[in-house]
């Protein structure tokens, strides 16, 4: 899994790009995900405000990966597209002593052997519906074109065959 010197990344204002197989996100719920991808980009700044400085990470992550429908428990092709920056803290004691106009970003407590795929799989889940369906179930599909409801003047020509008869 990779590992990044978050703090050094931070303070030389880096960028980081990696494509992660979508299979190897194991703790995001999938089906089928051979072949999916997603893509993650990190770029590290300092900030310094009333001479405390700020570390920032932004995030950009897109790809796709196919989630489990809720409705039929087959796979749903999701796209990724997620933009954050989240506010990258030393340790939790200096987080929580944070004034609060600093946590306007997301907060996290950053390390130098910060694991990168734990960050990205947060931000995917925080990122899905909580409960993912198809707009039409393909097998729905099939279905409700089968018991689609005659039109009224089909029923009204049975009707009329049935009273001459
Ligand atoms: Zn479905």
């Amino acid at each position: 899994m990779p590992k990044l010197d978050l703090f050094q990344f931070i303070n030389s204002q880096e960028n980081y790009n990696k494509v992660f197989k979508a299979e190897d996100l194991t703790r995001i719920p999938q089906i089928n995900s051979k072949n999916q991808h997603v893509n993650l980009e990190l770029l590290g700044e300092l900030q310094e405000k009333n001479k405390t400085k700020i570390r920032l990470l932004h995030l950009k992550i897109n790809g796709e990966i196919n989630l489990v429908c809720h409705r039929c428990n087959t796979a749903l092709h999701h796209k990724i597209d997620i933009q954050n920056t989240v506010d990258v803290f030393p340790n939790q004691q200096i987080l929580d002593a944070a004034p609060i106009e600093e946590e306007y970003y997301d907060t996290i407590i950053g390390s130098d052997n910060f694991d990168i795929q734990e960050l990205l799989e947060e931000e995917i889940l925080l990122s899905l519906p909580a409960f993912p369906t198809h707009k039409i179930c393909p097998s729905h599909e099939y279905t409700a074109k089968e018991d689609k409801p005659k039109s009224p003047f089909a029923v009204l020509e049975i009707l009329k065959q049935k009273k001459e008869n």
